[in-house]
């Protein structure tokens, strides 16, 4: 196999503890912690037994956020977590996701100050690896308003030519109840006339209603590719319509495991037979390797070890990831 392809990963989950413990010190942030070892606990998924619900999750990002809440945090970010996945794993397609707008200490920060930073951060990895296609996605958050929303995608567009590469849209869901994904569909109409890529975190969870907004995001945000979408694998129609559009699933195992939104290794099996029986096309990431304590190739090596997927059915989804990054543009689902 040649360079591995990740599209899934968090800036928030994919900077190693020893790091972020010198960013946290470097910057006077005060921590509830003394010791390394247990800030290491802190903001990765330290229990193997994983988080309760995706809420625990969402703890431990605050800590990675709040961390990353300034420009030279965020530069250190980026290009730590480039050069960490290609000598560690090879990774020569990667896509760093992160919402600016959870690191500037609401709007103490300028948001393009952080959003350069982050570039920066992408210049200076591109030069010390040129192996490497790299790219910036902005992320949406559920929890944000209209406007702040808005915001971001009007971020994104600005810096599309310098390496932010698409959209996505993820955080906990207000009142647990159903997201209106309608509510961003001008937003990602705008990115898309861009030339940006769109992909959307939905079907992770949530049952009936994560399967409802799975069709509502094909319907509506009509994405090049999504985050999870595993909802999916029991529902025929939806299956049917994955397919037709071309949409590429960016799918996490291990991530999967510990939020409980797969229940075991059965679980995760039979999503993936089911969507390689139905022609789902996917790809394999781990949402964030240093806060979910895996890399690329241990989800490989899982999904070999429990019979999910075949040594060439690996490659075919890492070939897909390296066709359907957004780096460099082209690849876009089949009906945008
Ligand atoms: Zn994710």
């Amino acid at each position: 196999m040649d360079g591995l392809a990740e599209l899934h990963t968090h800036l928030g989950g994919s900077v190693s503890s020893d790091i972020l413990w010198t960013l946290a010190h470097e910057q006077g942030i005060a921590l509830p912690v003394k010791d390394y070892w247990d800030f290491d606990r802190l903001v990765t998924v330290s229990d193997p037994r994983g988080v309760p619900d995706l809420d625990a999750l969402d703890q431990i990002y605050h800590w990675t956020e709040l961390i990353q809440s300034s420009p030279i945090a965020v530069e250190t970010s980026v290009h730590q977590a480039i050069g960490g996945a290609y000598r560690s794993q090879g990774i020569t397609t990667l896509e760093l996701r992160f919402n600016p707008m959870k690191r500037n200490r609401g709007g103490e920060r300028d948001l393009d100050h952080i959003i350069l930073a982050a570039i920066r951060g992408l210049d200076r990895a591109s030069l010390e690896y040129p192996q490497v296609r790299a790219g910036l996605i902005l992320m949406m958050d559920r929890t944000f308003t209209q406007r702040q929303n808005e915001v971001i995608v009007e971020k994104a567009i600005g810096w599309s030519s310098r390496g932010i590469v698409g959209v996505d849209i993820a955080g906990p869901r207000p009142g647990h109840a159903r997201y209106d994904y309608r509510s961003v569909q001008p937003m990602i109409e705008e990115a898309r006339s861009a030339g940006l890529g769109v992909t959307i975190h939905v079907g992770e969870e949530g049952g009936d209603f994560g399967r409802q907004e799975i069709g509502e995001v094909l319907e509506v945000l009509r994405p090049d590719r999504i985050g999870h979408g595993i909802l999916a694998a029991g529902d025929a129609e939806l299956m049917r319509e994955l397919r037709e559009a071309e949409v590429v699933l960016e799918i996490c195992p291990t991530s999967n495991l510990l939020t409980k939104a797969l229940a075991d290794e059965d679980a995760v099996r039979a999503v993936f037979r089911t969507f390689v029986e139905n022609g789902v096309r996917f790809t394999i990431a781990t949402d964030g390797p240093e806060m979910m304590r895996t890399h690329l190739r241990d989800e490989f090596d899982l999904l070999l070890r429990i019979g999910a997927l075949a040594q060439d059915e690996l490659d075919e989804a890492n070939a897909r990831g390296h066709e359907a990054s957004f780096v460099r543009g082209g690849f876009r689902a089949a009906r945008v």
